[in-house]
């Protein structure tokens, strides 16, 4: 199972509350599915066809519940392009042209008499915004797997009916991008946080549980690598220098020896000597007096001074 099955699973398997919200669902999923065919003469052929067969039992509950409508489930296979079985349900004919009245798709002016978009008043409350944004969704919706990368989509059928959806998101202050991607308007969202607000706001709060688990993971896993390059580069810079140190420290000791060395000097000398991955400031504290961070790398210069001279076979100025 898709991780996107797994979202339209939660939602299919919301309760249905109240009939304004059962009306928005139901046009939704009737306009996203485009499951309304005109048959001339004022009839209707009215169908909701969906990848679930749960989306399809879904809106078959509804319509008996508040409609008193009993659907048709059929299956339908796939077919050569696409092996998928999808699930329809048929609203007998002589009760389409009906149903589409009483959810207040039907008007004259329009099209072949059915609206592209439902009247304001389907979406008058926020339960039946959020009912029409989670119907869009199970019709039309796809989201990726968090592992796979951010994208969570709804493809509508129309620009109209992609801008009716993306109203309803605005309300709850979610800003859907709009692009055309072949004959469909794709609302879509790219950043992990708008994802995981919008699961929610659809109401599938397992998937956006889940889909916060593997993000913050994610995220940890990111923040630890950088850190241990950052850490790693650090330490072997730190390493490499005081091995130079050291190596400038034999040379001037196999050269001339340090105990010629100034007593300042000698003493950086002997405690880098003595203590080869020493932070600077630790080796300060080891000095008598004690030495600032600078001044100990003051030191260290001046000795990599020396065992520079001293290689290119210069006398050195002790
Ligand atoms: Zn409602």
């Amino acid at each position: 199972m898709s991780f996107a099955s797994d979202v339209r699973g939660e939602l299919a398997r919301q309760g249905v509350a109240d009939a304004c919200c059962a009306r928005s669902e139901l046009s939704a999923a009737l306009l996203c599915s485009g499951g309304i065919a005109w048959r001339g003469r004022g009839r209707y052929a009215v169908t909701v066809t969906a990848g679930e067969a749960a989306t399809v039992r879904r809106c078959f509950a509804m319509l008996k519940q508040f409609y008193g409508i009993i659907g048709q489930i059929r299956t339908l296979s796939g077919d050569a392009l696409n092996n998928q079985t999808r699930y329809q349900l048929a609203v007998p004919d002589d009760q389409a042209a009906q149903l589409l009245d009483a959810l207040g798709l039907l008007d004259e002016s329009s099209l072949f008499g059915v609206r592209a978009v439902p009247p304001e008043e389907t979406v008058r409350f926020a339960c039946c915004k959020k009912a029409f944004a989670r119907a869009a969704f199970l019709m039309c919706g796809a989201v990726n797997h968090p592992e796979k990368g951010y994208h969570i989509e709804i493809a509508a059928p129309t620009e109209a009916l992609a801008d009716f959806i993306a109203q309803q998101f605005d309300y709850f202050e979610l800003n859907v991008k709009k692009t055309r991607r072949k004959s469909k308007y794709v609302l879509y969202l790219k950043r992990a946080e708008d994802i995981s607000d919008m699961l929610s706001l659809l109401g599938a709060s397992g998937a956006m549980l889940a889909f916060e688990n593997v993000r913050v993971k994610k995220e940890v896993s990111n923040r630890v690598n950088r850190q241990l390059n950052c850490d790693n580069s650090n330490i072997n810079r730190a390493v490499s220098a005081a091995e130079a140190q050291i190596r400038d420290i034999r040379l001037i000791d196999a050269k001339i020896g340090v105990d010629k060395l100034t007593p300042d000097l000698r003493d950086m000398a002997i405690a880098r000597a003595n203590n080869p991955e020493m932070p600077l400031a630790e080796l300060g504290e080891q000095m008598d007096p004690p030495l600032g961070k600078s001044g100990v790398s003051a030191r260290l210069r001046r000795l990599g001074q020396i065992a520079r001279k001293l290689r290119g076979g210069e006398e050195s100025e002790l």
